[in-house]
């Protein structure tokens, strides 16, 4: 279960001639298990390419009404082609269950490097910051929000980049839209306060997600879910005085964390500032 060499498994050709089944695959050990199925490790026999088989049962998704929501992850996903966007080759079903073909992202959840190291140096912060905003920038030029960026949703490969997954709560809009999801601590009060909301709560993600690489916590935590959605809506910021951060990454947040949408900084804008200048590695390949 090692190559990674062969051909990329290709729906398109592949869809075309006959469509994918569980036979062409060979199944490895398991990655991880999810709300509606598991993760296997899988080698595709023929190319011997190594993929993330994601293995989600019909009969759970009828009973939570997540079809569509599993359609649109399908519809979006196979479209982006980024280097830190987890890709999705292709996808078939049995009569009980529906497979997706993923690149497999070899160290796992983002989320768990996280918990093992707390919290991580300002150039690695930066770093993955720059290519998180490279990579919203290209969902946003096609139209697409991913509008759940958490570390639970950004897996690792075996080089160490990071990789987006997890489009289900995803739109392809060009107009604002005005429905509850994400996660609490990563809400945008425009969504807490269930207002339309577009593209820029991604980047109020990324605000959130910088502070909690630097500290190790999101800003807003508290006791309840009521103080949370309060402090979010407050904006109630502060920078605790361990670890001592620098007063640019410090800037960055406070940029992002804005209420007023239209006021956050643009992902551009991101990119050009001085603590993502200074600090991301530039040799490391996001795009
Ligand atoms: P999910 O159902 O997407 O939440 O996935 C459950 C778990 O499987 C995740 O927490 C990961 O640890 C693992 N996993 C999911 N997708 C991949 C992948 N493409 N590569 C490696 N591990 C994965």
């Amino acid at each position: 279960m090692a190559s990674h060499k062969g051909n990329v498994p290709d729906p398109r050709s592949k869809q075309a001639v006959k469509p994918w089944c569980l036979q062409d695959f060979e199944i490895g050990k398991p990655l991880g298990r999810g709300k509606f199925g598991n993760v296997y490790l899988a080698r595709e026999r023929k190319s011997k390419y190594v993929v993330a088989l994601k293995v989600i049962f019909k009969a759970q998704l009828r009973k939570h009404q997540l079809e569509h929501q599993l359609r649109r992850e399908i519809e979006i996903q196979s479209l982006l082609r980024h280097p830190n966007i987890l890709r999705l080759f292709g996808y078939f079903h049995d009569e009980e269950r529906i497979f997706l073909i993923l690149e497999y992202a070899a160290r796992g959840e983002l989320y768990k490097e996280l918990q093992r190291v707390r919290y991580l140096p300002e150039k690695r912060a930066a770093t993955y910051v720059s290519c998180l905003a490279q990579a919203l920038a290209y969902c946003h030029e096609k139209h697409v929000t991913h509008r759940d960026i958490k570390p639970e949703n950004i897996l690792v490969d075996l080089q160490g980049q990071l990789k987006i997954a997890d489009f289900g709560w995803s739109v392809h809009s060009k107009t604002k839209r005005q429905t509850m999801c994400g996660t609490l601590d990563y809400l945008p009060p425009e969504m807490v306060e269930n207002r339309l909301h577009d593209h820029t709560v991604d980047n109020w993600c990324l605000g959130i997600l910088c502070y909690e690489f630097l500290y190790g916590v999101p800003p807003f935590e508290a006791e309840s879910q009521s103080d949370t959605f309060r402090r979010i809506l407050r904006v109630d910021l502060s920078f605790p005085s361990t670890p001592a951060i620098s007063a640019e990454a410090k800037d960055l947040i406070s940029r992002l964390l804005v209420k007023d949408s239209s006021k956050r900084l643009s992902l551009q804008k991101i990119l050009e500032h001085p603590w993502i200048a200074q600090n991301a590695d530039s040799t490391s390949s996001c795009a």
